[in-house]
């Protein structure tokens, strides 16, 4: 099954979309970490996208589309996709829907992590410390929260009327969150 997880930067995506990838055998789409991945080995892309990675701002439609296309057309991934960090716009979560159509697949879950300022900022400032994320400083924080809110904030409209769409409270313990999870998908 294909579930997207979203939410504000530090809400526990990634740890969930983990957690979902070990129990339904699938893959995660980390957008985040496929483009850290371009910038770590230097390529062309990574050249081009590491400003605006360490500005907290988003990264080119055509840069990010292109690496999730490879992802999505490739036949041992199908219907096994963990989103995390995509859709980000509503124009992405459109670009989304007609690529899982093109590629016959569909949504099964959409999990909205919800989780307020406060909470996030401790959070993240304690993962720039475990995991040494150079796009993390304090800054750039405020930055990304800012940029959620005014262009990822409103997917929530665009999603929250779908029967596939959980809203979950995100300032619970990771293993209270992903019991809730467990609880809804049941398998
Ligand atoms: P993340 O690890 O998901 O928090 O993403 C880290 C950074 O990668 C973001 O602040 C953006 O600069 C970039 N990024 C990740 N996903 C996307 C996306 N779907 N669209 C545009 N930029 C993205």
């Amino acid at each position: 099954m294909n579930i997207i997880i979203f939410g504000p930067p530090g809400a526990g995506k990634g740890t969930q979309a983990k957690f979902l990838v070990k129990k339904l055998n699938s893959f995660q789409v980390s957008t985040g970490d496929m483009l850290r991945d371009e910038i770590k080995k230097d390529t062309d892309i990574g050249k081009k996208i590491i400003n605006c990675m360490n500005n907290g701002k988003f990264v080119d439609d055509e840069i990010v589309n292109k690496l999730l296309e490879q992802i999505i057309f490739d036949s041992k991934k199908k219907n096994k996709l963990i989103f995390d960090g995509y859709p980000r716009t509503i124009k992405q979560a459109k670009t989304l829907e007609s690529l899982l159509d093109k590629s016959n697949q569909k949504l099964k879950y959409i999990f909205f992590l919800n989780v307020n300022k406060d909470s996030i900022i401790k959070r993240i400032e304690k993962r720039k410390i475990q995991e040494k994320r150079s796009d993390d400083d304090a800054n750039t924080i405020l930055k990304r929260y800012d940029i959620y809110m005014k262009e990822t904030k409103p997917i929530l409209n665009f999603y929250s009327s779908k029967k596939e769409f959980h809203e979950i409270d995100g300032s619970h313990k990771i293993d209270e969150i992903s019991s809730k999870i467990n609880d809804i998908i049941n398998v």
